[in-house]
């Protein structure tokens, strides 16, 4: 039978179950991920997976374009733009491309970046190296709360922790990860605190997903734009239901999917995004909801295909298509990838949705 060595992320958490006993998989996921990101550019062919951003620069341009309109229908403030999670750099750099003959637009944002790998930091500080005023944060905390603030976000929440919980014989459990007797790291089930016990009703084997992390930051961004005035738009894989059920943790490496116990560190660690849980609580921080609507929906009703028309009869053999054309299928990007706004103070409308 082939071994193979630990990683050292997988010896420390295996230290750490030995230790302290099984962890949940919050905890799974964040030990996992801040060696990930912290260690690679995950983007690209050559990397783990690819992005809309990557894949198109419409998606940017369309996103960019959206942004300036919701600003001129707010009165063309003065304002921040933040990014959460920019990757390689590549949705603001198409943004501010977009949109660098809006009038004023430029010159009244200051631009931050929320990223913790350095790695990507430093390629997103390549990438912007033209544009003055562009700060880097590590957490959405030191986010500044002088003027609204535009916020975007693709692909980041996806990224964040989650926990859950399982209907066993003997009632509501939390999943956690633990070592089998051969000391490989193995699924298991562990008592459930009582903030993540579900209120309802399921069939034995049932999932049921939480991030308080997720809750967490997206409810804090969500007082902000309420208060301070501004909008949020959010991009990512991930379902609009009323109490979805389901294990949607996945680990993938260099574009395959993978089991989500081998490979620790070495892989992405996302799960799917529940946007009815992030509408409702955009609802109680005072916020109002825009969406969701599929990725298709949205970037054709901003005229997605429109705009590629124009660059196609501008730079006939161009080679835009394909790229807009993954964004949009139903079997590729536009049926699973959700976006939803969010606005408060002063920012009512978000075109697209
Ligand atoms: N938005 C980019 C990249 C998506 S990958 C794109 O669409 O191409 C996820 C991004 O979130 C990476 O940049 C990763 O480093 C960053 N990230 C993951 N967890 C984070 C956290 N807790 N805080 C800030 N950034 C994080």
């Amino acid at each position: 039978m082939e071994t193979r060595q630990d990683t050292r992320i997988e010896s420390l958490i295996k230290a750490e179950i030995r230790q302290f006993g099984p962890m949940d998989i919050g905890r799974f996921m964040t030990l996992s991920l801040m060696h990930y990101y912290g260690t690679r550019d995950p983007l690209g062919s050559g990397g783990d997976f690819t992005t809309a951003p990557e894949i198109s620069q419409l998606f940017g341009e369309m996103i960019g374009l959206a942004l300036a309109d919701t600003w001129m229908r707010a009165g063309s403030p003065e304002a921040h733009l933040a990014e959460l999670g920019p990757g390689r750099g590549t949705l603001m750099s198409d943004i501010l491309r977009a949109t660098k003959n809006v009038p004023g637009f430029h010159a009244a944002l200051s631009i931050h970046m929320v990223e913790t790998s350095q790695t990507l930091t430093r390629r997103q500080k390549d990438l912007l190296k033209d544009y003055p005023h562009v700060v880097w944060h590590e957490d959405t905390a030191s986010l500044p709360d002088d003027r609204p603030m535009m916020i975007v976000a693709n692909e980041f929440f996806d990224a964040l922790p989650i926990r859950q919980a399982i209907m066993t014989k003997a009632g509501w459990q939390e999943r956690v990860v633990g070592l089998d007797e051969n000391g490989a790291l193995i699924f298991g089930t562990a008592s459930i605190p009582a903030a993540l016990m579900p209120q309802s009703p399921a069939g034995v084997n049932t999932i049921i997903e939480f991030s308080p992390a997720r809750d967490q930051v997206f409810t804090a961004l969500c007082q902000r734009v309420q208060t301070q005035g501004g909008c949020m738009l959010l991009i990512d894989y991930g379902h609009d239901v009323e109490n979805a059920t389901g294990d949607t943790l996945q680990a993938v490496y260099k574009h395959t999917h993978t089991p989500v116990l081998n490979l620790v560190g070495e892989a992405d660690l996302t799960s799917h995004v529940d946007f009815r849980r992030l509408k409702d609580l955009a609802r109680e921080a005072g916020c109002q909801v825009h969406g969701t609507r599929t990725q298709a929906d949205f970037l054709q009703t901003l005229g997605i295909m429109t705009r590629l028309e124009q660059l196609e009869r501008k730079n006939p053999g161009c080679d835009l298509r394909a790229g807009v054309a993954r964004l949009v299928d139903a079997q590729q990007m536009g049926q699973l990838f959700r976006v939803l706004g969010v606005s408060g103070n002063q920012f009512s409308s978000l075109p697209g949705l």
